[in-house]
């Protein structure tokens, strides 16, 4: 259950972003979250609504778009996309090399959000 905390910090930095604005009322916020992060988008609403109770984020729409797993090659720093089923056995298309460091497919960020 890591929802909980991953959409209370999406909520803390809304609801900044929505105080500095003086915003009435967050209507949606799109969201990038990587593909490995393993949230899923319907307890991810559902704990929003939750936490989101009185505040000027109730009742909004979250957008969720995924973001792909990429992994940097540790021998030639190439940069390639994996399967996130395949993640372990990955390796590098330039060098055949399975050592490499994930780059992005973990991360959450608010991309955007849509207020009055
Ligand atoms: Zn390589």
């Amino acid at each position: 259950m890591h929802e909980l905390p991953v959409t209370e910090g999406i909520l803390n930095i809304v609801l900044k972003h929505a105080a500095n604005a003086r915003v009435k009322k967050v209507v949606s916020i799109s969201l990038k979250i990587g593909e490995m992060s393993d949230l899923e988008d319907e307890w991810i609403q559902r704990y929003f609504d939750y936490l989101s109770k009185d505040t000027v984020a109730q009742g909004a729409k979250l957008k969720i778009e995924r973001v792909p797993v990429t992994i940097r090659c540790n021998v030639c720093s190439e940069v390639y996309p994996v399967d996130i089923r395949k993640v372990s056995d990955a390796c590098c298309p330039a060098c055949g090399s399975d050592k490499g460091s994930m780059v992005s497919g973990r991360e959450y960020h608010v991309k955007d959000m849509e207020v009055i």
